[in-house]
This record gives C-alpha cells, sequence and structure tokens, in this order.
C-alpha cells in the first residue's frame, strides 16, 4: 500500500515538474521577438547598388536616383 503511495506521489511530482517546464519554455518563447523577415534585397535601376527592397522607389531606383531624375 504504502509503494503505491509512493509510486503515486512520484508521479504527481513528475507530472507537475513537466508542466512547468512546459509553462517556462513557452513563456520564454512568447518573450523572444518573432525572427526578422528575411531582408529582400534589390538591384537599384539607375547606379547599379543592391540596397533592401523596401528603400528602393517603386520604380526600383534608390533615392538618390530618384532625387537625380526629378
Ligand atoms: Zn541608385
Amino acid at each position: 500500500m504504502s509503494l503505491l503511495i509512493r509510486v503515486f506521489f512520484l508521479a504527481a511530482v513528475g507530472w507537475l515538474l513537466y508542466r512547468s517546464y512546459v509553462r517556462w519554455q513557452t513563456g520564454n518563447r512568447r518573450d523572444t521577438p518573432p525572427p526578422e523577415p528575411l531582408q529582400t534585397v534589390a538591384r537599384c535601376e539607375g547606379c547599379g547598388t543592391y540596397l533592401p527592397v523596401q528603400t528602393l522607389s517603386p520604380q526600383g531606383r534608390c533615392g538618390a536616383c530618384e532625387q537625380k531624375r526629378s
């Protein structure tokens, strides 16, 4: 009888440890910022410089080339 209680107690402790471990893992995952999206690089039509797509104009030119053009 005492052996059964001991086994049950150990199982309960193990389950609690597992639960806290899972909660700690998910909490850690929530704290870490999401991975940055891979930056797409495109070539400027004017000067041929490779720049992040977000910095290029809709025409595919960098800021300096856009100013030169207008
Ligand atoms: Zn350019």
